[in-house]
Formats: structure tokens, sequence, C-alpha cells
């Protein structure tokens, strides 16, 4: 069994290669994964969204990211951030740090924009099949958040995704377009609730529903802990 599915895992590889189809296959690492590869999107001269009423979507993804890295520590798993700070990383640059992380998984965070500023929730987007169950897990966990809007999973050909070696999620975690949303993103306790439900889809998908385990603090918007990281109003 174990050879027959490492037998097609090598077919597949050798069918992308001489074909040179873009795609990469991915492990699957779902199951097994010890180290989560949290990814803030954008940084340096890549401000991504960029609103006048709200903090620079670099900015609120690093606060996010780093603060799903300190969860994820907390609950034992392996964790490589792609920047702590802002600087400007290239996309290959990201899927290349990614894919170095044996047994991993990748998680990219982002803050979404429309035209429209009516648009709001959360999108949840995958690439490999792999990396589905983990998408909508995220996706779920954050739509317990009060009054968000679900805006589901979706499949997505970003580069993160595309030629990650392993299953690579990528969060939108709210529209800076939209006034509400882009209030919500400014307010450190409302990150620290992002973070710990993104953590929380993460940690329970990889050892069972229930393991995760939230902060007292965390527990309602009111009552967030007091945070020392940056708020940006
Ligand atoms: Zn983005």
């Amino acid at each position: 069994m174990q050879r027959s599915i490492a037998y097609r895992t090598a077919l597949a590889w050798v069918a992308t290669f001489f074909l040179g189809g873009c795609a990469t296959v991915a492990t699957n690492t779902s199951h097994t994964f010890d180290t989560v590869v949290v990814d803030a999107g954008h940084g340096g001269k890549d401000s991504g969204a960029y609103r006048r009423n709200a903090p620079p979507e670099k900015m609120v993804a690093l606060d996010v990211a780093l603060r799903v890295d300190r969860k994820l520590r907390e609950s034992h798993l392996k964790t490589v951030l792609t920047r702590s700070n802002d600087t400007f990383i290239p996309l290959d640059s990201r899927v290349a740090l990614g894919n170095a992380e044996q047994n991993s998984i990748f998680v990219s965070i982002h803050f979404n924009d429309s035209r429209r500023r009516g648009v709001e929730g959360f999108e949840t987007y995958y690439h490999s099949p792999y990396a589905y169950d983990l998408a909508a897990a995220i996706e779920r966990t954050l739509s317990t958040l009060p009054g968000t809007v679900n805006r589901g999973v979706h499949t997505a050909r970003f580069r993160v995704l595309r030629n990650a070696h392993y299953p690579s999620v990528l969060v939108e975690c709210g529209y800076l377009s939209n006034r509400s949303e882009a209030r919500d993103a400014a307010d450190a306790d409302y990150r620290e609730m992002l973070a710990d439900r993104i953590a929380e889809a993460i940690v329970d998908y990889r050892y069972g529903n229930g393991t995760y385990h939230r902060p007292a603090a965390v527990v309602t918007r009111a009552g967030g802990a007091a945070s020392s990281l940056p708020s940006f109003r």
C-alpha cells in the first residue's frame, strides 16, 4: 500500500517534469505536518491593499501572522515565518521557503480589497485538493467570529498555492475597502481573535477537534487581551 502510494507520487512527479506543466503535485502532509510556514502577505515596497482610512494590508497581515505564529508555537507546532518585519519578499522566495520545510503546510495571511465598498467577509483559497479540508476548517472557525460573513472556500492559481510542494492555503481576513471590516482590522483585539481562529483551525485539523487551547482572554471581544503589539488607530 505504502509502496503503491510512493509509486504513484513518483509517477506524478515524472509526468509533471516531462509535460513541463507549471502546476506542482503537492505531497499530502495534511495529516502528518509538524511545521507550519506562516506567510504574511506583501511587505516593504509592496503595501498590498491600501485605503485611506485603513492600515495598509502589509501591516495588518504581518501582525496577524505574528500572532498565528505565536499561538501555533504555544500549541507545540514548529513554525517558520516568511517575513517577521516590513520587508519585501518575492513570491517565489516565499514558495521556496515553504518547499524547503519537509512535512509542512503553508498558510498565507492577507486582507482583501474591492472597488465596491459594500463587499465584505472572509475567503479562503487553496489549489491542491490536499489543502481543501484545511481551507474549509479555517473558513469555518473564522465564521464563528460574531457578525462575520463567510464568502466561502475557493480554488485559485495564486503562485504561493500553485507552486507549493505541500498543502498551501491563503486566507483573506476581510475587506480593507469595507468600512466595518477596516475598523476591525485596525483593532488589535480583533486581530488577536482572527489569529486565534486561524490557529484553532490548524491545530484542531492536525490533532483533532477540541485540541486547541484557547487563552481565556480571547474568548469574547469585550474581554480581549490588552496587547503590546501596535494598534492602528
Ligand atoms: Zn494581499
